[in-house]
C-alpha cells in the first residue's frame, strides 16, 4: 500500500490531498498542501508510525494563530479535531482533563460562568489548548504553563506518554518537554480558586485587548518575542517609525508594532521581506537580534 492509501485506511483519519490550507492560519497567507484531520488519540497513534516508516515530515496546526505555512506545503499538515462533550464544562472542577483540540475560548467562557481565577491569564488568546501549551501562551498576567499539571503526548512511534509538569517545564513562550515529532493530545489543567471579580476582570481584559491589538484584521499575533520582559518588541518597532511599513498587502499594524496584518492578498515572500527589514533595523539601531515568536514553515 502507498502512504496515502495507508493513511486513508485508518479509522478516524481523514485525508484531503492538495487542499487550500489558507484558512488554517489566522494570517491567511495563501497555502496549499495535503491535510489530515484526526478524530481520536488511537487514530493519531496509528498514523504517526506510518509517517515515520515513510519518512514523511509533518506539521501540526492548531488554530494557526501563531503559525505561517508556505505557499506550497510539502509536509503533511495534521489537524486535531477530537470529539469533546462540552457538558464536561457545565460543572466546576478542581482540575480539568481536556483534549488538545479544544479552543481556549471555551475555557474563558467557563471561567466567566464559575468565576475561576487563573484562566483570565489567557482571556482572548486565539488558540487550541495544544497550541497554547506548546507555545506557553499568556500575557503579563501569567502563562498557561503555570496552570498545567500533566500533558499527554503521542510520540512518532505511536506511544502515548504522560509528562508531569514541573517548574522547569516551561519558559517564556516555550515548552521544554515536547520532542521533535511529538504531538500533544490532552492536558490536565487547574485554576487558582474562585474570585467573584473574575467576570468583570475578563470583560476588562477583553476591552483592553480590543484597544491595543488589531483583533479584526488577519494576523498571526506577535511576530517577535520581547527581548526582555520590560523591553517590548512592539515598542522598539514603533520607536523606529516602522509602524505601517508595508510590503504588498502586508503592513505593520498601526495599532501594535509587533503585529503584521494581511490586508488582502499578502504572501509568504512578502512576509519574509517585511521581517528582514524589521530585523535589520532593530539590529542596526539597537544592536538587538530579534527572535521569532511566530512559527514559520518553509517550502
Ligand atoms: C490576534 C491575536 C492575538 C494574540 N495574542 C496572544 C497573546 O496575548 N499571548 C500569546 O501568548 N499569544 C497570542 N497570540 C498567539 C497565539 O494565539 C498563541 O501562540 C497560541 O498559543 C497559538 O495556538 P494555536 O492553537 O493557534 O497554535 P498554532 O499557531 O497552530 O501552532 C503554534 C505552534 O504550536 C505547535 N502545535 C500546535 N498544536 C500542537 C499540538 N497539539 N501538539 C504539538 N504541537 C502543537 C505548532 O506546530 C506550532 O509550532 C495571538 C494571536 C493572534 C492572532
Amino acid at each position: 500500500m502507498n502512504l496515502f492509501s495507508e493513511i486513508s485506511s485508518i479509522d478516524g483519519c481523514f485525508l484531503f490531498l492538495d487542499q487550500d490550507l489558507t484558512k488554517f492560519t489566522t494570517m491567511r497567507l495563501k497555502s496549499r498542501g495535503d491535510l489530515v484531520e484526526i478524530k481520536s488519540i488511537p487514530s493519531l497513534q496509528k498514523l504517526l508510525p506510518i509517517l515515520k516508516n515513510h519518512h514523511k515530515k509533518y506539521i501540526v496546526v492548531g488554530w494557526g494563530a501563531n503559525q505561517i505555512l508556505p505557499h506550497k506545503c510539502k509536509d503533511l499538515v495534521i489537524h486535531l479535531d477530537f470529539n469533546f462533550d462540552t457538558n464536561y464544562l457545565n460543572q466546576q472542577r478542581d482540575e480539568y482533563d481536556l483534549p488538545a483540540s479544544l479552543g481556549l475560548n471555551h475555557l474563558t467562557h467557563h471561567a466567566l460562568k464559575f468565576s475561576l481565577s487563573g484562566w483570565d491569564f489567557f482571556t482572548g488568546i486565539p488558540a487550541s489548548l495544544g497550541g497554547a501549551i506548546y507555545m506557553n501562551a499568556g500575557t503579563n498576567l501569567g502563562e498557561i504553563g503555570s496552570l498545567t499539571k500533566k500533558v499527554r503526548i503521542v510520540t512518532p512511534e505511536g506511544q502515548l506518554r504522560e509528562e508531569t509538569i514541573n517548574s522547569l517545564s516551561f519558559s517564556y513562550r516555550k515548552n521544554h518537554f515536547i520532542k521533535c515529532g511529538e504531538i500533544i493530545v490532552s492536558a490536565v489543567i487547574s485554576h487558582r480558586g474562585i474570585d467573584p471579580e473574575i467576570p468583570d476582570k475578563i470583560k476588562g481584559y477583553l476591552e483592553y485587548r480590543k484597544k491595543t491589538q488589531p483583533l479584526s484584521t488577519k494576523n498571526c499575533g506577535c511576530v517577535f518575542k520581547n527581548p526582555k520582559r520590560e523591553l517590548q518588541a512592539g515598542r522598539l518597532i514603533d520607536l523606529l517609525g516602522l509602524k505601517e511599513l508595508s510590503m504588498g498587502d502586508l503592513r505593520v499594524s498601526p495599532k501594535h508594532g509587533n503585529f503584521i496584518e494581511n490586508l488582502g492578498d499578502g504572501n509568504w515572500d512578502q512576509f519574509q521581506s517585511i521581517l528582514k527589514i524589521i530585523k535589520s533595523n532593530i539590529d542596526h539601531f539597537y544592536g538587538i537580534e530579534f527572535e521569532l515568536e511566530v512559527k514559520i514553515s518553509y517550502d
